[in-house]
């Protein structure tokens, strides 16, 4: 390419014999992302003074965080006795001891806080009789370390939780003087020689112009990667830029193979039905009428974990107990309940059963089958935040500049599995944590320094191939075929053979990316290119996931394979794999695997107040 001219005076880069003009930014912080971790970030740096852009792709109340239906979980005690050991203990079981117990137990600690903050910014909240927050019941989530009752945790504004919380944060975070870019795409972290994060690159979709952002920090809060599958609960816009950016700044994702599916998804267009609805009593049945869950999961029942749930469900229909003409699916129930109860506590969902089943809740059973609906994995942190580079000798190494919060991060709170109503509390107990954090380690006072021009030249050459790419295969055909793929070979349950597959299939489709074709070549509003740069993206993730997959020979959380299901743990091999996957991705797409040890030591001791360890040692995980 020819010399591209950055700096003072020039502001264009000249790639591949065209000049793309671009504008300078330089912030104190950058936050890619506005759904609730990137909200909760950028709020909690502006209000510290720190100078903060947040660049999104979709308009900030777009952001897949606005779907979120059943809640936020907080050990508030406002229904049933409840405490955050119960919910620190519920987390590490929920995780299948996979989650580093230092940020487990800061999630569980800091909740109740985070939940009054968003109340007192003002987000709607149900409330009972007597004013308080609302609580409802949630898979996973237990009185008394596990032994039961259900515990009432999960806070709720109705069945619209996450669109309370997203539209309360713009809000605030606009009145804190939060600067936003709103359609701007980040295509890439601008990285030092040294391999320090230095800023990001940013396409605006509106005009076309390249926006370059240097920053102190950049905090990657880009969501998670459900579109890499068939079906999936999750937004179209959720494509796991995040870790291709990551990926292609040559750092790592850890723990990509752990998929949640979630129970009830509508059977055919894959819309989400919140585990609240079982919280509310709701229950699953097979063709024969029976309410199976009370067979696999005495004690939980239909309020057993979701990796659970999804799987007993999946093992309802091969067995030939499917409902409907094909027997390919499970119904549930709501019509038993108070039709006012369900008016009042989850209108929603009444309404996505009547437009996508075209049922009546009230009278009939919604379809459902289980279904994409969130990852576990993503660019490893520590409980700040921060992002890990790890070294085979410093497993919990900072990779200076670069932070990750919500679904795109991975603390690792969740794990091998995450409880429902737990992501929504993660979002934002660590996107105030990035904030302290950040408040804590960057010099206000020192100028934005200066950025590699050979980092920048590299972005600007791939973003400029990726429009001109002109083989014979059309976007949308080349994504059909990763999402078959992980459909078929990264499902419910796995085997080698089928985790094989899946890695010589993703390998072989990396390698048709050469021959895709993007039609149009406009830089305004062009949505052949977004989708074009978002499976590059989407591939990075999948790939990550199918190779991870293999490697690791055992069943844990999610990760179900049906080559490791025996023992007393159920295939769970503690000696051999407790321990976190780290994926990196060649531009060849070669993966390489590595591992770090899963993080054993709690923040405070028994003695100082903190969680009794043998409570939460490892043992077989039933419900
Ligand atoms: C239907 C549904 C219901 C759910 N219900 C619950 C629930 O009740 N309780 C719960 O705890 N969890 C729930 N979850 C999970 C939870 O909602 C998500 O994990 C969470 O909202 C993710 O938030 P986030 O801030 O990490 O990312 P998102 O909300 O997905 O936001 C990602 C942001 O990144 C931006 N972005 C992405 N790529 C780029 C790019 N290249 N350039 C610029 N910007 C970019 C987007 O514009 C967007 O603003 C649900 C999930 C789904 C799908």
């Amino acid at each position: 390419m020819a010399a591209a001219s950055i700096g003072a005076g020039a502001k264009t880069f000249n790639v591949g014999g065209r000049a793309y003009p671009y504008v300078d930014h330089a912030f104190d912080v950058v936050v890619v992302g506005a759904g609730g971790a990137g909200l909760r970030a950028t709020l909690g740096m502006a209000e510290q003074g720190l100078r903060t852009a947040c660049i999104t792709k979709v308009f900030p109340t777009r952001s897949h965080t606005v779907a979120a239906q059943g809640g936020i979980a907080a050990s508030l005690q406002n229904m049933t006795p409840d405490c955050w050991q119960w919910h620190m203990y519920d987390t590490v079981k929920g995780s299948d001891w996979l989650g580093d117990t230092d940020a487990m137990e800061y999630l569980a600690r800091e909740a109740p806080k985070a939940v009054y903050e968003l109340e007192h910014y003002g987000v709607p909240f149900s409330r009972t009789e007597d004013g308080r927050i609302y609580q409802r019941p949630f898979g996973g989530h237990m009185q008394n370390y596990g032994e039961g009752p259900p515990v009432q945790r999960t806070c709720a504004a109705a069945d619209r939780t996450g669109h309370a919380i997203l539209h309360t944060l713009y809000g605030q975070s606009l009145k804190n003087n939060a600067e936003f870019f709103i359609e701007y795409f980040a295509l890439d972290l601008i990285m030092s020689d040294d391999g320090v994060v230095q800023g990001v690159m940013a396409w605006n979709l509106d005009d076309g112009t390249i926006h370059r952002f240097r920053a102190k920090m950049v905090v990657m809060a880009t969501g998670g990667y459900g579109r890499t599958y068939f079906s999936a609960t999750s937004a179209h816009t959720c494509t796991g830029d995040g870790g291709g950016m990551v990926a292609r700044a040559g750092l790592p994702l850890q723990d990509m193979e752990f998929v949640q599916f979630h129970p009830t998804g509508i059977y055919g267009s894959g819309c989400l039905i919140t585990e609240g609805a079982r919280g509310e009593g709701g229950y699953l049945v097979n063709s024969e009428g029976e309410r199976f869950m009370e067979r696999y999961a005495p004690s939980a029942k239909d309020l057993a974990s979701r990796d659970v749930v999804s799987r007993c469900m999946t093992i309802e229909i091969r067995e030939g107990r499917g409902v409907g003409k094909n027997k390919d699916h499970i119904f549930l129930h709501l019509d038993h309940l108070d039709p006012a109860l369900l008016h009042e506590r989850l209108p929603g969902i009444s309404e996505s059963a009547k437009i996508f089943a075209g049922v009546d809740v009230t009278r009939d059973p919604i379809p459902v089958l289980p279904t994409v609906h969130y990852n576990m994995g993503g660019i490893p942190t520590n409980y700040w935040g921060e992002a890990l580079n790890p070294t085979p000798g410093d497993p919990n190494r900072i990779q200076p500049g670069l932070m990750a919060v919500g679904e795109a991060g991975c603390a690792s709170v969740h794990g091998a599995n995450r409880l429902g109503s737990n992501s929504l509390i993660d979002l934002v107990v660590f996107g105030r944590a990035a904030a302290i954090r950040a408040g804590q380690i960057i010099d206000r006072t020192a100028t934005v320094p200066d950025v590699s021009e050979a980092s920048c030249e590299k972005i600007m050459e791939r973003f400029d191939a990726t429009r001109h790419l002109n083989g014979t295969i059309p976007t949308a055909d080349l994504r059909d075929k990763m999402q078959r793929a992980m459909q078929e070979d990264a499902a419910v349950f796995r085997t080698q053979e089928s985790l094989e597959s899946g890695c010589k299939r993703l390998t072989e489709i990396w390698g048709e990316q050469k021959d895709l074709k993007v039609y149009d070549r406009s830089l305004i509003w062009n949505t052949d290119l977004i989708e074009t740069l978002e499976l590059q993206n989407l591939l990075c993730n999948a790939i990550t996931t199918v190779y991870g997959a293999e490697a690791r020979k055992e069943s844990r959380g999610a990760h179900a394979r049906e080559d490791y299901k025996d023992g007393p743990l159920g295939g769970r091999d503690d000696e051999n794999w407790r321990k976190h996957t780290l994926s990196r991705v060649a531009e060849d797409g070669t993966v390489s695997l590595d591992y770090r040890p899963v993080i054993l030591e709690p923040l405070t001791t028994y003695q100082e107040g903190g969680i009794d360890l043998k409570k939460i040692a490892p043992k077989a995980r039933v419900y």
